[in-house]
């Protein structure tokens, strides 16, 4: 039995914490978009047993927000009260658990990047993750998101998640034990919320070389058409229905249309850059005045992909 699974439901131990608590933390340094306010403390846990003894000992009063790569994250300026748990770094187990009748299952912490995890099943031969390589967030983020691209997604490949609520409490959970729509995912039995701690994905034995050249074709593809040279959250809008929230926005003439330091990037009209010292709040007010312009010219109503979290501070851009 690891150490995890010793506290499965039944035992409750009081462990001396080995992980980093640091206090009034810039979370620009921790977001993709770098930008946005402070959180009050961030927790880096040393690995998963850990992060389960530090949710134990917190009061359960004290907000908990959940931190992958920040790649899909939006911090308003005000900054969060509470605790970050930071999970990149942290939780970095990656393992080939068994190959059984042509399929692999490979378990994956929430805090390994996705790219890895691509790389890692070609590398056994795996197929199905190469989507993944082209995606810079973690496996947690992944989970919460339901991330995907050219045709792969993360809950079609994943067969049962480990997770966490805020007492600490761990369990397995099988993909049919949550509702997995376009970039989200929620869990059809919540009697409180559960964090995910890591991931089993289910994967048919392919041909290494396929993916790997599968993964390189994706990369290439990514570099021509995102502006991965500048500060981004990537899309910031959900597709609607059988659109691209793209087309819609360039059809409106927004591309480069500035606020601040956020614009609308002249590569890739759904995503937001920070082309200097942008404001969480400026990349926020842009969003509202493309979604408004989109519902005027279009008819459409645009919704946010991106979480955004936070208060704002009450300066109007
Ligand atoms: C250049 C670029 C390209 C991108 N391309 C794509 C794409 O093709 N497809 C796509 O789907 N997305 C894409 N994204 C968005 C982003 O990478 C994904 O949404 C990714 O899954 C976010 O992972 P993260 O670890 O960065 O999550 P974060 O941004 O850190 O967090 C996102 C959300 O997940 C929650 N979360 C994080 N970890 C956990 C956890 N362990 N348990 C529960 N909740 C958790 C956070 O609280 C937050 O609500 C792109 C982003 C960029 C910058």
């Amino acid at each position: 039995m690891n150490a995890l699974a010793e506290l499965m439901p039944g035992t409750s131990q009081i462990r001396e914490l080995r992980g980093q608590l640091r206090h009034d933390v810039s979370m620009a340094e921790y977001v993709s978009w770098r930008a946005g306010g402070r959180a009050e403390m961030m927790y880096e846990p040393a690995d998963s047993e850990d992060l389960v003894c530090f949710l134990q000992q917190l009061p359960l009063e004290t907000p908990v927000y959940w931190l992958g790569l920040g790649s899909n994250l939006l911090v308003r300026d005000g900054g969060l009260s509470g605790v970050v748990i930071r999970t990149h770094g942290a939780l970095r187990e990656l393992r080939l658990e068994q190959m059984k009748d042509g399929q692999g299952s490979v378990y994956a912490e929430a805090g390994v990047a996705l790219p890895k995890v691509a790389r890692y099943c070609a590398s056994h031969d795996l197929t199905g993750a190469e989507f993944m390589a082209g995606i810079p967030g973690t496996v947690g983020g992944a989970l919460a998101m339901n991330a995907g691209c050219y045709g792969g997604e993360t809950w079609r490949v994943t067969e049962q998640v480990m997770t966490v609520d805020k007492t600490g409490q761990v369990r397995m959970r099988k993909q049919s034990e949550f509702h997995i729509g376009y970039r989200e995912v929620e869990a059809k039995c919540r009697e409180q919320q559960e964090w995910f701690l890591g991931a089993y994905f289910l994967l048919p034995v392919g041909d290494g070389r396929i993916s790997r050249a599968k993964i390189t074709e994706l990369l290439r593809s990514r570099v021509a058409s995102q502006p991965l040279g500048q500060a981004n959250a990537g899309s910031v809008f959900r597709n609607p229905e059988g659109d691209h929230a793209a087309r819609l926005i360039e059809a409106c003439g927004l591309k480069g249309k500035q606020l601040g330091g956020a614009q609308i990037s002249m590569k890739h009209a759904n995503f937001i850059v920070n082309i200097g010292q942008a404001t969480a709040s400026e990349i926020e007010e842009l969003m509202t005045q493309v979604k408004e312009i989109v519902a005027q010219q279009t008819g459409i109503h645009l919704v946010h992909e991106v979480r955004i979290i936070g208060e704002r501070t009450g300066v109007s851009v």
